[in-house]
C-alpha cells in the first residue's frame, strides 16, 4: 500500500502524473496532507472523485491519538496508535517564542538504559519515516500552533533508525519549513553512527547522552556501551565537530548518590576538556521500579558549581509536567498497564 507522508511536492507530482492526473496535484497533495494535515483522500475535496475512487489503496500515513494529557504548563503529551496497533509517546512543549516536539524514533528501545522507562520495556520496531513525520503534525494540530522547533528525545535509539531519522528530517525542513537549526538529535552513541551522521552535513544540534566520565561506571548505567567504549565515543564526537563544524552537547542524568559527586563532575570537566561543548544535566525522573532516586536541589545545584568552576558550559534541564510522567516511555508504560486490551498486549 502506497504512502503519502513523507514525499516531497515534486515525489507527490510524480506520483500523481504516474496515475494519470496534472503534476498540479502535487502541490494540491502537498498542501492538504502538510498544510491542513488530513488523514485521508477523502478529505481532500479538490480532488476528482472519480480519481479519489480509482486509485484505491492509498494510505494518507497517519496515527490515531489515543491518549492526551495536559500539564499546568500546557505541556501536552500524547500517546499515538499506529497502523500496527503498536503505541508511541510523542509530547509537544509550549514556551512563549517556540513549540517543540519530543519525537520518538522507535516503538520501545533496545538499548536497556538502567534509568529509562522506554529502555526498560525493551525494543519491538523501528519507525517508517512517515511515523516520525505523523507525530510533529499531530501536535501540531492539537495544540493549533505552529512546531517550531525538534529534539529527538522521546522512545527510542535515533541512530539506530538513520535513514528513516535523516528522511524525516529532510522533510521537516522541506516539507513543514522547521528549520535544521532547531533540530537536536540525541543519541546514547552507536558504534560508527555519529560520523555517519555527520556526512550528512546537516546543521542540526547532536546531543550526546554521557551519564557518566568513566567506561566503568557508564557501561553499569548503559549495558550497550559495553560494545561502545568511552574513548570511542568520544573520539567519534570529536569528528562530529570537524566534519560538521557543529558543536556536540552532552546529556547527563543525575542519580543521587551514582553519578553526581563532585570527583565525577571533575572527572566530567576533563573528559570534555576541549570541546566546544554544553552540558545539560537531566535530574532523573523517578519511573516506579528503578532503584535510582533523584538528587536534592542542593546536590544538583554542588555539581553545577563544580563544572561552572571547571569553565564548562552547563544547564539544568527544568522538568516540565512531571505529575504527568515526564520521563521518557512512562506515561505508555502506565497507559498500557492500565489498559491491559490495548492492541499492543495482543501483539
Ligand atoms: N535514546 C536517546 C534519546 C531518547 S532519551 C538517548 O538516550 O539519548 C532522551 C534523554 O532522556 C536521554 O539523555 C536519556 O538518558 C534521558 N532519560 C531517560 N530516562 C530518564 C529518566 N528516568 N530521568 C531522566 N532522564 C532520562
Ligand atoms: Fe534507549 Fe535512550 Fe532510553 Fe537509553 S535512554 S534506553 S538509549 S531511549
Amino acid at each position: 500500500m502506497v504512502t503519502l507522508l513523507g514525499k516531497s511536492r515534486s515525489e507527490l507530482a510524480q506520483w500523481a502524473v504516474a496515475r494519470g492526473q496534472p503534476a498540479f496535484r502535487g502541490k494540491q497533495l502537498h498542501e492538504w496532507i502538510y498544510e491542513k494535515g488530513v488523514s485521508q483522500l477523502e478529505q481532500i475535496p479538490v480532488l476528482p472523485k472519480q480519481w479519489r475512487e480509482a486509485i484505491g489503496d492509498v494510505k494518507v500515513g497517519r496515527s490515531e491519538v489515543v491518549y492526551s494529557a495536559v500539564t499546568k504548563d500546557g505541556t501536552q503529551k500524547l500517546l499515538l496508535q499506529l497502523e500496527d496497533g503498536k503505541i508511541i509517546e510523542t509530547v509537544g512543549i509550549p514556551s512563549s517564542k517556540r513549540l517543540s516536539v519530543c519525537v520518538s524514533t522507535q516503538v520501545g528501545c533496545p538499548m536497556g538504559c538502567t534509568f529509562c522507562a522506554t529502555g526498560k520495556g525493551g525494543w519491538q520496531r523501528n519507525l517508517a519515516k512517515h511515523e516520525i513525520i505523523d507525530q510533529v503534525l499531530t501536535i501540531q494540530q492539537q495544540m493549533e500552533r505552529r512546531v517550531s522547533h525538534l529534539v529527538f528525545m522521546g522512545m527510542g535509539e535515533p541512530l539506530l533508525n538513520l535513514d528513516n531519522l535523516v528522511g524525516a528530517i529532510h522533510s521537516f525542513h522541506e516539507d513543514m519549513g522547521i528549520s535544521y537549526r532547531h533540530i537536536t538529535v540525541s543519541t546514547v552513541g552507536i558504534p560508527d553512527k555519529i560520523p555517519q551522521l555527520a556526512t550528512y552535513n546537516l546543521p542540526l544540534t547532536l546531543a550526546v547522552s554521557l551519564h557518566a566520565p568513566t567506561q566503568q561506571l557508564r557501561r553499569q548505567l548503559i549495558p550497550s556501551a559495553d560494545r561502545y567504549e568511552l574513548d570511542r565515543l568520544m573520539a567519534d564526537c570529536q569528528e562530529y565537530v570537524k566534519i560538521t563544524g557543529r558543536r556536540v552537547s552532552f546529556e547527563y542524568t543525575l542519580l543521587a548518590g551514582v553519578n553526581d559527586g563532585i570527583e565525577q563532575a571533575i572527572n566530567l570537566a576533563g573528559l570534555i576538556r576541549g570541546f566546544q561543548s554544553h552540558v545539560n544535566l537531566i535530574p532523573y525522573n523517578p519511573i516506579g521500579d528503578a532503584d535510582f532516586r533523584r538528587p536534592t536541589a542542593k546536590a544538583i545545584q554542588k555539581f553545577v558549581e563544580v563544572l561552572e568552576q571547571e569553565k564548562v558550559a552547563v544547564s539544568v534541564r527544568r522538568t516540565r509536567g512531571l505529575e504527568a510522567d515526564a520521563a521518557c516511555g512512562q506515561l505508555r508504560g502506565r497507559f498500557t498497564n492500565l489498559t491491559p486490551k490495548s492492541p499492543e498486549d495482543q501483539s
